[in-house]
């Protein structure tokens, strides 16, 4: 994946996290990443429409999972895809938190942690900030 390539997955993921979508500008000490969406070892290719720009923290709690617990069925279901679905549809947020509308949103919110009081506390702070 060279520079360019790179860059145009970074425009057109509108320079934010495109599973929890913290824009990178929020993010001043960890610079976001090229996610896999399909895992390399799940022979994923390292083509645009297999990568997303993801912060760090989803990054890393995704890793090579392509599916996750609905905690509302504790089914196995597939995770969000961000080239496949739409955010709308499976997340919300509510308050200071992002709320799964579908099993694959639930289960892409419990994987990734996207409420861990950490992150809900940035979010508070960047919306009393105006940056939300
Ligand atoms: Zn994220």
């Amino acid at each position: 994946m060279n520079e360019a390539a790179r860059q145009a997955v970074r425009r057109q993921a509108d320079f934010q996290c495109e599973y929890c979508r913290i824009h990178e500008r929020h993010m001043p000490f960890s610079r976001l990443h090229l996610d896999h969406i399909i895992g390399r070892q799940h022979e994923g290719k390292n083509e645009a429409e297999n990568l997303a720009w993801s912060c760090q923290e989803c990054n890393l709690l995704k890793g090579t999972n392509l599916s996750g617990i609905d905690p509302a069925t504790r089914l196995v279901v597939p995770i969000f895809h961000p080239r496949q679905n739409l955010w709308e549809e499976h997340f919300a947020h509510v308050g200071h938190r992002i709320v799964g509308l579908t099993p694959t949103g639930r289960a892409t919110v419990l994987l990734l942690e996207m409420n861990s009081p950490d992150r809900v506390e940035l979010r508070a702070t960047l919306r009393a900030a105006g940056g939300l």
